[in-house]
């Protein structure tokens, strides 16, 4: 049985391909219960999310997901069950942001320089008026033809070491947690095996995390393979963290799994969910 709980997901309020409603739509035809959107340093989608998911009876976890620079290294931490009306968690993710606009200017500008014009104006097409990202910009030279796909875009022109590659924003590891925390929410370290940490690094990440008050990690994630699905669990058990799910949906042809089909948790973790419920 597929779990019915999903607590990470974009729309179109980040890099997402279905806005907020369509997302919600799809969730509840897919038979999930327990629904969490994950916007990239936004919340500018629960709302709409929120109205949907009532109409059609499901649960929406209102949530978030956070850009963090720590050692060098970008790490996702994921903020639920949050109060978006949070002060300086607006205000955090205002100033992430505006440094992702400024990353977006400078992706077009080297590009630009690599004889690829007009990108900037391309992914902003894209971004509809939201935050341009580098989803927006891998979509955007597809259709150019400038890549086959955004795989390929991300593998020649916008990844590390490529032309058009700027290192994101992110806020400090301490200081997201603390925004989620006084949000009331609970913080999640994203895909813990997707950053190429080493074993050297791994370890000490996950320390950090919990040492910053962060509570639990992404166990089921809908990019892993089942071995990295277990060790992720393995993980869980060795930092007594919680254990969390998603799939990180970004739409219909977006890559990953498709909505309602992740495998439950292991019956030996506390699910995050479960934890807050029984407070
Ligand atoms: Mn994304
Ligand atoms: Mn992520
Ligand atoms: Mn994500």
């Amino acid at each position: 049985m597929p779990s019915i709980t999903d607590l990470h997901s974009h729309s179109t309020a980040s890099d997402g391909t279905l806005s907020p409603e369509a997302l919600i739509t799809h969730a509840a035809a897919q038979g999930l219960q327990r629904f969490a959107l994950t916007d990239h340093d936004t919340t500018a989608g629960l709302a709409a999310a929120g109205q949907r998911a009532q109409e059609l009876g499901i649960e929406l976890v209102p949530g978030v997901e956070l850009s963090v620079s720590w050692e060098g290294k970008v790490l996702h931490v994921v903020g639920l069950y949050i109060d978006v009306t949070h002060p300086p968690l607006q205000a955090g993710m205002a100033i992430l942001r505006e440094k992702r606009d400024t990353r977006a200017r400078e992706i077009g500008q080297r590009l630009a320089e690599h004889g690829i014009d007009d990108a900037y104006a391309a992914a902003q097409a894209f971004a509809a008026g939201e935050m341009i990202t580098r989803a927006h910009y891998a979509r955007a030279l597809v259709a150019d033809g400038h890549a086959k796909s955004p795989q390929d875009a991300f593998r020649r022109l916008l990844g590390r070491g490529c032309p058009g590659y700027v290192a994101g924003p992110g806020a400090g590891l301490g200081e997201a947690i603390g925004w989620i925390r006084g949000a009331g929410g609970v913080a999640v370290l994203a895909h813990p095996l997707a950053y190429g940490l080493t074993r050297l690094w791994l370890p000490l990440t996950l320390e950090a995390f919990r040492d910053a008050e962060g509570r639990a990690i992404e166990v089921v994630y809908g990019n892993n393979t089942p071995a990295q699905n277990r060790k992720s669990a393995q993980l869980a058990r060795e930092y007594g963290l919680l254990a969390s799910l998603g799939t990180d949906y970004h739409g219909p042809k977006q890559g990953g799994v498709r909505l309602g089909e992740l495998p439950a948790l292991p019956a030996d973790l506390e699910p995050v969910w479960q934890h807050l419920e029984s407070k």
